[in-house]
């Protein structure tokens, strides 16, 4: 239990520092971790938490690896090489983890995560459409940069958005538009790689036989054997490199032997090492710098939607999609449209799709292909439609009707993904790729495949390339499943070479994959994979166990055992073994499935490393570490209730501070994660179980009894206010309850919003006049801090023709929920809901000014007590200009907004809640000018960046959102949250509710 002032770090770096620094490395791996902390500037953690953070990716796989190196740069990266060279231990590069076959996950591996520190853009050369970069930069952040040119890296993986030009070039990945495009291997010119040894070499176009070629391969070192070797496999097995390859525009398995030599544009026959690293999932060296092409935007795009009534049929017309140069060929099939319309937050797209459509293909047109986009997208209708094949066409010709089916087709994998129960969708066999005019027989044989094994499938993505992603669900925590995966895969994988198909066409081999590379390739080219490899990596500690393997400690390769076998069904995630606690609970988690199904929702997925849009996650955003991403949290959360922590880890000070203190409970992940692990709800149920055990300090109940304090603090006011500009009283804030010292106190106002409601005599509209009738919630920001806001909100409300009451009420609970106080929250829910419901059940609306409280009356009460008041309330409950935009009450009302230009940053608890759309829109009805800013979290999180120990990250959040903010160029800024107006004090940003009572033409 910690006392008030023992606020543990203070400030990023030391908090940053105290990760795994005071915690006992492995003692496995304590030498090991020793020399590399000796020889690397970056970080070296080997403790057990980052052994857990680190042992899973975006697959169905688990292994610890032997601790993680953050290098700084290359030079690292070749020390932290060489010390795992002296130790005989296997290294693993890694980016976002976001591999779904398993390829970032390394038993006992050297991680070494090179999104940390090696994520600059060292270069842009716009004439010659190229760029350098090192490997952590992420894909869409490197596009930001492009776009400024007109130009982007041309692989769009649907994980683009945290996923690293260094794990894409591990994975050869590539997206939607391969059918344009193709694969990364096309855009990566040149590298530098580190090799197992250390050996650093710049893997560029060489001209066979040139002079650069002779005066490499003339030298006796590990550089000139890899050329000389590569060549030979090459020439030697030239004749089943052209009969074995599959020839299609995805195939990532095995390694790019028929890549790698080339005729260049001269004429020139040339051997390009750059090409071997690209998909060898980090086996053969790690690039540390890349030299990639480019291609330009297009300046236009249009999509065209085909509706058909059988998935076969629609198969069958993907050849003559491809007829039509289209940019991109799509599929998605009835699973995907049923489970949208299910879902409340894909619904309204899956709306436009005719109800029985049982698939539809998604044809992108774009000007790189076309002058005439009209002309394309009719021209295809004519094509299916008037032929008969499909019975129905959608156009989509402005950029956010074409968002919005993107948004459908990418919506398949989270909405199969959060499906109930332990039966999931699995990915294993997803992406195998085959040519385009073998897809209808293709998709045949594969269902006759999952019938044989009693199971289902959705079908969806990359038609156009052949490559469909379908994920047959079974329960991987019982043996008959983990049988069926690998019985279904044998099945599969034959299937796909009768079509001459390519295993994996997207997402790699890894864990899931590798075992199959001998049956695709045949035992010549076999041969040549593990020569290939020895000649890089002679001791086979690079990534052992992906893309190839060894038959036996005889095989080629080293005098051990490394690398031998493979077999897709060790180091499963679940397994017949896996066992989960499931506690009994304060807060309701039926509709989640349960505590522990919550956390296992988590699949990996990495979207919480996203930088750049949604709210998820703060505060990985703010520090950049992956135990402050929702995954990590997650990750930590299944290790404690699956036994792999001891039973008590998670009632320590540790679990508590580094796993659950720096989550903001911003409630961003409830609905940004794609299958919404809610880890707000988990953190206030860990809390609450935390302070019953171990007790809460004096800090804890201050801060969730903070709306009562602010409450008296008023009362004091103005002693309180002068107490709280007085100077030293920050330090002793600081002193006495952990306050950050460099935060203001709120300042109180001189009279109370409630007070003032009553001094003017209570609701101004009479009853036999009101048009509607509406308690406006006097939350505690507004009622003692804002009385401002409440008072437009009033006259906004009365203007309208509503007659207003604001009751005397509790704090709503939301301060004592996000401390884990679910008593306290409990008892404030049941006051608010007692005195809430008789009106309520009159036909009163209840609206609120502060986002939090209304989150909290629709959301956390439901879950914190069962009653039939609550679901009402929740029910009518509602923002003010949620309110104002549904009852149209603007109607009624005549506005005459000044000229200003307004940047919207919305709270997150209404983003959760999908309800943040309404302000934007209401002020824009009023005349404003409105930018919503996809913005993210402030920092303030409510009393979160009060704390003296949260400060530094939450400024580090709020210089994020202030980035995005200054970017709006907007003429003010407008933000319904209290916290968000106190982080942003210094732009003095307004409530909407305020703009649009200024707007008010009275
Ligand atoms: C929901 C979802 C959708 C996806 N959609 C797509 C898609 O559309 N297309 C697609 O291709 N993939 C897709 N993926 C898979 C994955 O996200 C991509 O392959 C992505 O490019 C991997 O990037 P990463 O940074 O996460 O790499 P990681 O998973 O960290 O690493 C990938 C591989 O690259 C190696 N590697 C990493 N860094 C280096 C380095 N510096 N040097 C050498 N090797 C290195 C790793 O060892 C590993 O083998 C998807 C994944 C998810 C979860
Ligand atoms: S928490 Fe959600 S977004 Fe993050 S990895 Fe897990 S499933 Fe993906
Ligand atoms: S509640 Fe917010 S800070 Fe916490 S894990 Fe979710 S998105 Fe991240």
């Amino acid at each position: 239990m910690s006392s008030p002032t023992d606020v543990g770090p203070v400030g990023l770096d030391d908090y940053r520092e105290s990760l795994g620094i005071d915690a006992p490395d492995d003692p496995v791996n304590a030498a090991l971790a020793d020399d590399l902390r000796a020889a690397c500037d970056g970080a070296v953690r080997f403790d057990e938490y980052t052994q857990i953070l680190y042992a899973t990716d975006g697959s169905v796989y688990q292994a610890r690896p032997a601790g993680v190196v953050f290098p700084t740069d290359a030079g690292d990266v070749r020390a932290a090489m060489s010390v795992a060279a002296d130790h005989g231990a296997p290294v693993l590069p890694r980016g976002a983890g976001s591999s779904l076959a398993g390829q970032s996950v390394g038993p006992g591996c050297v991680v070494l995560d090179c999104s940390r520190h090696m994520d600059a853009i060292l270069d842009v050369d716009p004439d010659a459409e190229r760029a350098t970069v090192q490997p952590g930069v992420v894909q869409d952040d490197l596009d930001a940069r492009l776009a400024e040119h007109g130009l982007k890296f041309a692989p769009d993986p649907a994980s683009s958005n945290r996923a690293t030009v260094g794990g894409g070039i591990g994975n050869n990945s590539t997206g939607a538009h391969s059918v344009r495009y193709g694969i990364t291997d096309a855009y990566v010119e040149s590298c530098e790689a580190v090799l197992a040894d250390g050996t650093r070499i710049r893997a560029r176009e060489v001209v066979l036989d040139g002079p650069e070629w002779e005066a490499i391969v003339a030298r006796d070192d590990r550089e000139a054997r890899v050329y000389r070797t590569v060549r030979g496999l090459v020439e030697d097995n030239a004749e089943e490199i052209d009969a074995r390859y599959p020839e299609l525009k995805r195939s990532v398995s095995g390694y790019n032997l028929h890549k790698c030599v080339y005729e260049n544009d001269a004429g020139e026959r040339c051997l390009n090492l750059a090409k071997l690293f690209v998909g060898a999932e980090g086996t053969l060296g790690v690039v540390v710098e890349a030299t990639l092409s480019l291609v330009s935007v297009p300046e236009e795009t249009a999509l065209g939607l085909y509706c058909f009534s059988d998935l076969v049929e629609a198969m069958a017309a993907v050849p003559d999609a491809l007829d039509l140069d289209p940019s991109a060929v799509e599929l998605m099939d009835e699973a995907v449209f049923r489970l949208a319309r299910e879902s409340s937050e894909y619904a309204a797209y899956a709306e436009p799709i005719p109800a029985d459509a049982a698939a539809a293909l998604m044809v992108e047109f774009d000007s790189e292909g076309h002058d005439d986009l009209e002309a394309a997208v009719a021209d295809a209708a004519a094509e299916f439609v008037d032929s008969g094949a499909a019975f129905d066409a959608l156009a989509a010709h402005d950029d956010a009707q074409q968002a919005r089916l993107w948004k459908l087709r990418k919506a398949a994998i989270p909405l199969l993904m959060s499906m109930e129960g332990d039966p999931k969708p699995y990915p294993f066999i997803e992406d195998a790729s085959v040519p385009p005019e073998e897809l209808a027989e293709y998709v045949q044989g594969f269902m006759g495949v999952l019938e044989a094994h009693d199971t289902s499938a959705a079908y969806f993505a990359h038609a156009g390339s052949g490559t469909l992603h379908i994920r047959p669900v079974l329960n991987l925590k019982d043996d008959e499943g983990i049988q069926k995966m690998q019985s279904i895969a044998e099945d599969v994988t034959s299937l796909v070479l009768d079509h001459r198909g390519s295993f994996s066409g997207e997402h790699g081999d890894g864990l899931a994959r590798t075992q199959f590379n001998p049956k695709l390739y045949g035992p010549e080219l076999w041969t040549a994979f593990k020569e290939l490899k020895t000649a890089f990596d002679p001791d086979w500690r690079l990534n052992p166990g992906k893309v190839v393997f060894r038959e036996s400690p005889a095989d080629v390769g080293p005098d051990a055992d490394r690398g031998v076998g493979a077999d897709m069904r060790e180091h499963l995630r679940y397994g017949p073994a896996y066992a989960s606690l499931e506690p009994s609970t304060e807060q309701e988690f039926s509709e989640e499935g349960g505590f522990s199904h919550l956390v296992e929702l988590c699949n990996g997925c990495g979207t919480c490393r996203q930088t750049d849009s949604d709210v998820m996650c703060p505060s990985y955003r703010g520090m950049d570490e992956e135990i402050a991403t929702t995954r990590g949290r997650a990750n930590m959360l299944r290790a404690a209730i699956s036994g792999e922590l001891p039973p008590e880890e998670i009632f320590t000070e540790r679990f508590q501070r580094e796993v659950l203190d720096l989550c903001l409970g911003c409630k961003g992940c409830q609905s940004d994660c794609p299958t919404g692990v809610d880890l707000a709800k988990l953190k206030a149920e860990v809390k609450h179980r935390y302070h019953e055990r171990e007790g809460a300090g004096l800090r804890e109940r201050l801060f969730a009894e903070a709306d009562r304090l602010l409450r008296v603090g008023s009362a004091l006011a103005p002693v309180s206010n002068w107490l709280a500009n007085a100077p030293g009283t920050g330090l002793i804030a600081e002193k006495v309850a952990g306050v950050a010292r460099e935060r203001d106190l709120p300042e109180f106002a001189d009279q109370s919003f409630a007070s003032w409601f009553g001094s003017r005599g209570g609701p101004r509209i009479a009853p036999e006049d009101a048009v509607d009738r509406v308690v406006l919630v006097p939350d505690t920001f507004t009622n003692y801090v804002y009385p401002e806001t409440g008072r437009a909100a009033v006259a906004v409300l009365e203007a309208a023709g509503v007659r207003v009451a604001v009751p005397d009420l509790a704090p709503s609970g939301r301060a004592a929920y996000s401390e884990g106080f679910l008593d306290l929250a409990r008892e404030r829910a049941e006051a608010n809901v007692g005195a809430l419901a008789p009106r309520v059940r009159e036909g009163w609306s209840v609206c609120y000014v502060e986002p939090s409280d209304a989150a909290m009356t629709r959301d956390e009460y439901l879950d914190l007590i069962d009653d039939p008041d609550a679901d009402r309330l929740a029910r009518n409950a509602y923002g003010v200009c949620e309110y104002l935009d549904r009852e149209s009450a603007l109607d009624r009302l005549d506005f005459e907004a000044p000229d200003d230009r307004l940047a919207y940053h919305g709270h997150c608890n209404q983003k959760a809640l999908g309800t943040d759309g309404h302000a934007a829109e209401v002020l824009r009805r009023a005349g404003y000018e409105v930018e919503a800013v996809d913005s993210g979290c402030c920092g303030m999180a409510g009393s979160f960046g009060y704390r003296a120990e949260h400060y530094d990250l939450s400024q580090s959040i709020a210089g994020l959102l202030s980035d995005q903010l200054r970017d709006a160029d907007a003429d003010a800024v407008v933000a319904p949250g209290a916290s968000c107006r106190t982080q942003l004090a210094d732009r003095r940003p307004a409530h909407p509710i305020e703009r649009l009572a200024t707007a008010l033409d009275r």
